[in-house]
C-alpha cells in the first residue's frame, strides 16, 4: 500500500500513570494518541493491529472484518514485535490523512462497541476505505452522483421491496433525488412506470436491520415515514451489500443536504445524527389496556423515543407507537404494575411495566437478557429532555 506522506511516529517505552511496570514498545505505540482509538469506530482500547491496512490499530471487532477480508492482523498484547516492524506502522492518523481524506460527512462509520448495528456498516466502511478507496478520491464514488446546484445527489436503480400484504418480495424501481427532497418508487415498467409512493426525505429514517430473524435478509433496510397520520414501514433489500449500503449512505447524503441548507450553524450540523438505529428490538409478548387481555407477541423496536410495537417482523405498519416522554410522568421499573389483574403469566415470565400518562404498558421479554436490555434503553431515555429531532419521527408528536 503506497502512501503520499507517512507521519510516523517512533515507537518508544513509556512508563504507565502510577506504575514502575514498563510496557512493551508495541502497547506504548498502542495507548498513543490517535492509535488508543480504533482507526474504523473509535472504540477503546486497541488491541490489534492490521498490517495490510498500513499498520492502522483496531478494536477486536473490526480487526474481525480486517481478517474478513483477508488483510494479516497481529495483537498488540500477544504477539512478538521486532524493531524494524514497528517503524514500519504508519499509525492511524497517517492511514486517515490519505485514505478518508475525501471520505463525505454523511458517511455512515461504524459505531464503538454498537449494539445492534447491522454488520454490512462496519463491513462495507473497511471495503469502501481499504479496497475500494472510496474515500481517497471522489471520482470513486460513483453511488453518489453529483447534479448540478443545490449540491444536489439523485441516484436511481432497483431494489426488492417487500409486499404490504404478504412475504413475497418485488422488483421496484426507486428514485432518490436531494434538490426535490424525496425518495420514491414505481410500480410497472418502462413508459407505463406509475409512482406508487413519494416520501420526503427529510420526515424519512433509514436503518440497516442486522438482526437475523426468520425471513428477514441479511441486507434488509427499514425506510420509517409518516403516512396519512400513521407509520409506515418499508422494507427492502438487494442482493449485494454494497448496493445497499450505497443507497443507505445516499439518503444519509441526501439527508445532510437538506440539512444543510436549514439555519443550522457546523457545529450543530456535526451533531445531528442523520439516521438512527433501533437502540432495542425483538420479540415481546404485551398484554392490553385492560390487563387481563391474552399475551400478543409483538415484534418491537425503539427508535429514538417512540417505542414501536407489531404484529409481525416487516409489519408495514406497527400497531402501535408508545411515546417516551419524561420523568416522571413516564417511568419503568421491573415486574408487573401493583395490583395487576392478569393470572396467566407469559412464556418468559420477564416482565416489565412501562408506565405512561395515557397508561400502563405491560410486557415480557424471552429472557432475562433481553428484558434487561429493554430496561436500561428506556431508562436511559427517560432521564433526557426530548429534542425536535426527536418528535421528527414521532407520528404522535409531530402532527402529521
Ligand atoms: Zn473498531
Amino acid at each position: 500500500m503506497a502512501f503520499a506522506s507517512a507521519n510516523q511516529k517512533s515507537p518508544g517505552y513509556s512508563q504507565p500513570a502510577n506504575s514502575g511496570e514498563a510496557v512493551s514498545p508495541i502497547r506504548a505505540l498502542a495507548n498513543k494518541g490517535e492509535n488508543a482509538s480504533c482507526a474504523e469506530c473509535g472504540a477503546r482500547p486497541t488491541s490489534v493491529v492490521g498490517l495490510e491496512t498500513g499498520g492502522t490499530f483496531a478494536c477486536v471487532a473490526c480487526a474481525a472484518v480486517y481478517r474478513r477480508l483477508g488483510f494479516r492482523t497481529r495483537s498488540v498484547d500477544r504477539d512478538s514485535w521486532q524493531p524494524a516492524e514497528l517503524a514500519s506502522l504508519l499509525g492511524n492518523l497517517a492511514v486517515a490523512q490519505e485514505l478518508e481524506r475525501n471520505l463525505p460527512a454523511f458517511y455512515r462509520r461504524p459505531k464503538p462497541h454498537a449494539v445492534g448495528e447491522a454488520d454490512a456498516i462496519r463491513h462495507q466502511f473497511v471495503l469502501a476505505k481499504y479496497r475500494r478507496r472510496e474515500f481517497c478520491d471522489p471520482a470513486l464514488q460513483a453511488a453518489y452522483h453529483r447534479m448540478g446546484g443545490g449540491g444536489g445527489f439523485t441516484k436511481e436503480g432497483q431494489l426488492w421491496k417487500r409486499s404490504k400484504d404478504s412475504d413475497k418480495y418485488f422488483s421496484r424501481i426507486f428514485e432518490l433525488s436531494e434538490r426535490d427532497n424525496y425518495l420514491r418508487y414505481f410500480v410497472k415498467d418502462g413508459s407505463a412506470r406509475e409512482v406508487k409512493a413519494t416520501i420526503p426525505i427529510d420526515r424519512l429514517n433509514v436503518t440497516m436491520v442486522g438482526v437475523a430473524v426468520e425471513g428477514s435478509h441479511p441486507n434488509l433496510m427499514q425506510i420509517l415515514y409518516p403516512d396519512q397520520g400513521r407509520t409506515r414501514s418499508l422494507y427492502v433489500y438487494h442482493e449485494q451489500e454494497q448496493e445497499i449500503i450505497s443507497w443507505y449512505n445516499a439518503i444519509r447524503g441526501c439527508k445532510y443536504y437538506r440539512y444543510r441548507v436549514s439555519l443550522l450553524s457546523p457545529e450543530e450540523l456535526l451533531r445531528l445524527p442523520l439516521t438512527y438505529d433501533f437502540a432495542v428490538c425483538g420479540w415481546l409478548a404485551k398484554t392490553g389496556p385492560n390487563q387481563t387481555e391474552a399475551w400478543q407477541r409483538r415484534w418491537c423496536f425503539l427508535l429514538r423515543r417512540s417505542l414501536f410495537y407489531c404484529a409481525g417482523f416487516m409489519e408495514p405498519r406497527p400497531r402501535g407507537e408508545i411515546w417516551l416522554g419524561q420523568r416522571p410522568a413516564y417511568s419503568i421499573s421491573a415486574g408487573p404494575p401493583p395490583g395487576f389483574r392478569k393470572k396467566v403469566k407469559p412464556a418468559g415470565q420477564h416482565v416489565f411495566t412501562l408506565s405512561t400518562p395515557d397508561r400502563d404498558y405491560v410486557f415480557s421479554a424471552d429472557s432475562a437478557a433481553a428484558c434487561q436490555q429493554w430496561l436500561t434503553a428506556i431508562d436511559n431515555l427517560l432521564d433526557s429532555s426530548p429534542t425536535p429531532q426527536d418528535c421528527l419521527y414521532s407520528m404522535t408528536r409531530s402532527n402529521v
